[in-house]
């Protein structure tokens, strides 16, 4: 079965989110998702679909796919993932490790694993050994609002949904107090902070943050990759550290848990180099006794491949669906969480394709619209 065709596609999807547009992922406030969906044609008929980690980089990622990624593999087996994915990784490392590159290939390597499941006729999470699972409970990833009543606000309002664990986005204490009070005591709070802080200020922070009785801290020091200094916070800190999902490439994690840099690993089905990788993360964690949780902050293909792999965890594990309302999803209602439990597909592959009916009407070759902050 060989790739015939690579086809990348820009969606740009206006949203709400309970506050002002978020200016957290790429450094422009986003007045519209955008994802990059990619789709892989054989010549057995069977098409996959992936997603890179897209956001205000989707352009960017849709040319380093059209010109450095898909030309390497037109012709090659769709269902030899492990060799195209060895052989596209060494023949582009030279133009980075980490970015652009790992993430266009983990785009690929979803959409092969997609394909591998639909001609096998199982959905991705019975293909990868999945315990069953029909359902994984969410936690719902608010957005950063910069505000104690907009965080309130929003806390409730999850709650309200039938969220029964919540993440904040927030680097200011007031709003992650704000926050707690909102859930109560009983409901599982974490705390993301996307590497704000220096090691002295982190270490500070975590210090006064220990009254709000987080679930974990995430990525609270710049550089992410400073594994060495996230160790020596993780050592001092009275809460679990969580971090990963800027590592591309297994190698990463290597660095990261022979540091003892973190308590859970999160890895991103769209960064650290597909389902091939993440199933190595995984392997490796469990040897390194370090839990994971992946990261999903997408609502593509991404979404499901992130949503299979939660699924063939040993012990259920929260996923994490980013705490906003598109105008349409690409999926339609399969992900949106119902009583705090989003469904696994059931169907083959990742078990859904996106409806051709939002790509014609979302699709877009202009980049995000920007907001001066
Ligand atoms: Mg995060």
């Amino acid at each position: 079965m060989k790739i015939t065709s690579i086809e990348t596609t820009v969606l740009s999807i206006p949203y709400t989110n309970g506050g002002p547009p978020t200016a957290f992922v790429g450094g422009s406030a986003w007045t519209s998702l955008q994802m990059l969906l990619v789709r892989v044609d054989t010549d057995a008929g069977i098409s996959g679909w992936g997603e890179p980690f897209g956001h205000n980089a989707c352009h960017a990622l849709k040319a380093t796919i059209d010109t450095m990624i898909a030309p390497l593999c037109i012709g090659r087996g769709a269902d030899q993932i492990g060799e195209l994915m060895a052989a596209l990784q060494h023949s582009l490392h030279l133009f980075g490790r980490s970015g652009l590159v790992p993430y266009g290939l983990s785009a690929i390597d979803i959409a092969l694993w997609d394909i591998a499941g639909k001609q096998a006729g199982l959905p991705l999470y019975r293909l990868l050994g999945g315990a069953g699972r029909t359902h994984v409970p969410a936690y719902a990833s608010l957005l950063r609002y910069g505000d104690p009543h907009l965080v309130a606000r929003n806390v409730a309002d999850a709650l309200d949904r039938g969220y029964r664990a919540i993440k904040l986005h927030e680097i200011a204490e007031p709003n992650v107090r704000s926050g707690r009070e909102a859930a109560g005591a009983d409901v599982a709070l974490m705390l993301d902070t996307n590497c704000p802080w220096t090691p002295a200020q982190a270490r500070t922070m975590s210090e006064h943050l220990a009254q709000y009785d987080l679930e974990w801290l995430e990525e609270p020091l710049f550089p992410p990759e400073d594994f060495a200094a996230l160790a020596d916070l993780r050592a001092q800190a009275p809460m679990k550290i969580a971090a990963g999902e800027n590592a591309s490439w297994v190698g990463e994690f290597k660095r990261m848990f022979d540091a003892g840099a973190v308590d859970i690993a999160q890895p991103s089905v769209t960064k650290v180099g597909g389902v091939s990788e993440t199933r190595k993360v995984l392997a490796l964690a469990e040897a390194h006794n370090v839990a994971v949780v992946p990261h999903c902050a997408y609502f593509g293909p991404g979404f499901l491949a992130t949503l299979h792999i939660t699924a063939t965890l040993p012990s259920e594990t929260v996923f994490e669906r980013l705490y906003m309302d598109l105008e349409a999803s690409p999926y339609g209602q399969a992900t949106d969480a119902v009583d705090g439990l989003i469904s696994v597909p059931q169907g083959p592959g990742l078990g859904h394709d996106p409806d051709p009916r939002v790509i014609e009407r979302y699709r877009t070759h202009q980049a995000a619209p920007v907001i001066a902050s």
